[in-house]
C-alpha cells in the first residue's frame, strides 16, 4: 500500500466543514442518500447518543432518507465478560430509538442486530485483507476504549471491530453515517476500505461508496464526571429511560468546581461548560445566555436548572417509552422485518462482491 494511501486519523476541522456541506445537500437531494448508523447493545441510550447522533437520524428520516440502524451485538464481546443482557438490550435500544422518533414502521427505516445478517458478516473477511495490523493498531478510538475498559488481555475482536463496522456500513452501501466525534477514525477506515476494495477489485465500476460522516452540532457530550465522554460503560451518563428522580440524583453528583460565578468557558471550566451545553441543547438557547442568567447562583442553581430542563425535554420520550414497553411483540416483529430487509440487500451486495473478486462458481 502506497504512502499516500495512509489513513488520516486527524482531520476534525476538515470533517466538520465537509459535514456541513453534506447536510446542505441532504436537504436538497434526500434520495441520493442511504443512512447507516448504529449502537452497541451494551445498555440503554443516554443523552450523549441523543444529541450526538439520534436527533440527526430522526431529522434525516423525516427528510425521507432511507435509514438502516445496525445494533452491533457482536461488538459487545470485544470488551465485556457478560453477555447475559444482549438480547434484552437489543429490544431496549429499539424502544429508545422509537421513543426518540425513529419510525421502523414507515417502510423506509430498518433496525436489525448484525448477528442475524450473515451476508454482512461475510464481508469482514475480504475487508481484513485490505488493512494492515499497524493501521488497526494506530486507531485512537480503539486505544482509548482499551484504556477505558481496564482490560489486561485484549482480544483480537477489539482491534478488528472497526473493520467489522466497515462491513456494517458497506453491506448496504450506506453513504451517510450520523456519528459522534469518537467514531470519526472508524469512518475514515471504512472510507479507506471502500476505496481499496474498489481499486483492487472493481476499478472500472466501483462496488462501494465512500461514506461520509454527518456530525451534529454537539459531536461530543462529556460525562457527568467531567473527564471523559459520556458513555454507557463509564457510569457517567443520563439515560433516556431514567426516571425524573434518578436524573436529579445523577446531576446532584455531577462534578463541578468551587467558583460561584457560572460562565461558559470550555477551556478553563470544562465541567461547568458541559452542563451548560446540555441545558442549552434541551432549552434551545445559547449556553452563554444560560450562564449569564445563573450568574452568581453557583453550581447548585445550575444543577437545578439542568435537572428541570432535561426532565422536561425528555418527558414526552419517556412517556412514549412506557407505552412501547407494553408492546414487546410488536417491537420484536419490527426488528425481524429489519433483519429480513438487511439480509436481502446484503445478499445482493455479496453477489456483486463475489463476482468482482472472481469467486463465482
Ligand atoms: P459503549 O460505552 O458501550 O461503547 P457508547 O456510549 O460509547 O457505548 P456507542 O454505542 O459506542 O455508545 O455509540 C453509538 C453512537 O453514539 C456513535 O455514533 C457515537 O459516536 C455516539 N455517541 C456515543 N457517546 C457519545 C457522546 N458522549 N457524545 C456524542 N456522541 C456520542
Ligand atoms: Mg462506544
Amino acid at each position: 500500500m502506497s504512502e499516500n494511501a495512509k489513513i488520516d486519523y486527524t482531520t476534525f476541522e476538515a470533517t466538520v466543514e465537509r459535514s456541513r456541506k453534506l447536510d446542505e445537500d441532504l436537504v436538497k437531494n434526500p434520495d441520493k442518500y442511504r443512512v447507516l448508523t448504529g449502537d452497541r447493545p451494551t445498555g440503554r441510550l443516554h443523552i450523549g447518543h441523543l444529541f450526538g447522533s439520534i436527533q440527526n437520524r430522526v431529522r434525516l428520516q423525516r427528510l425521507g432518507v432511507e435509514t438502516f440502524i445496525v445494533i452491533a451485538d457482536y461488538q459487545v464481546l470485544t470488551d465485556r465478560d457478560s453477555f447475559d443482557s444482549i438480547s434484552d438490550n437489543v429490544i431496549q435500544l429499539a424502544i429508545d430509538y422509537m421513543a426518540a422518533g425513529i419510525a421502523p414502521d414507515n417502510g423506509k427505516t430498518f433496525i436489525f442486530p448484525h448477528s442475524h445478517v450473515p451476508e454482512l458478516n461475510q464481508l469482514v473477511l475480504p475487508f481484513l485483507t485490505l488493512v494492515t495490523n499497524a493501521e488497526l493498531d494506530r486507531n485512537p478510538t480503539v486505544k482509548e476504549e482499551i484504556l477505558a475498559s481496564g482490560q489486561k488481555k485484549i482480544n483480537a475482536g477489539m482491534y478488528i471491530y472497526p473493520v467489522h463496522q466497515a462491513a456494517d456500513i458497506l453491506f448496504c452501501k450506506g453513504n451517510v453515517v450520523p456519528v459522534g466525534k469518537d467514531q470519526l477514525p472508524h469512518l475514515e477506515l471504512t472510507r479507506v476500505i471502500a476505496r481499496r476494495f474498489n481499486d483492487r477489485f472493481a476499478a472500472r465500476k466501483p462496488v462501494f461508496p465512500e461514506p461520509q460522516p454527518l456530525l451534529s452540532q454537539s459531536p461530543l457530550i462529556m460525562g457527568l464526571d467531567g473527564s471523559q465522554k459520556m458513555s454507557k460503560s463509564r457510569n457517567n451518563a443520563i439515560m433516556l429511560s431514567a426516571t425524573e428522580d434518578e436524573t436529579a440524583n445523577l446531576i446532584k453528583k455531577a462534578k463541578t468546581d468551587a467558583d460561584r460565578l457560572i460562565e461558559y468557558d470550555l477551556q478553563k471550566r470544562p465541567e461547568i461548560a458541559n452542563l451548560l451545553l446540555i441545558a442549552s441543547l434541551c432549552l434551545g438557547r445559547a449556553p452563554e445566555e444560560i450562564a449569564r442568567e445563573i450568574g452568581n447562583g453557583g453550581a447548585g442553581a445550575l444543577k437545578k436548572m439542568l435537572t428541570e430542563s432535561i426532565n422536561e425535554y425528555l418527558r414526552p420520550m419517556r412517556k412514549k417509552r412506557l407505552e412501547l414497553e407494553s408492546n414487546m411483540d410488536y417491537i420484536r416483529q419490527l426488528i425481524k422485518n429489519g433483519v429480513q430487509k438487511a439480509r436481502q440487500i446484503g445478499s445482493e451486495t455479496l453477489e456483486e462482491v463475489r463476482e468482482v473478486m472472481n469467486m463465482k462458481i
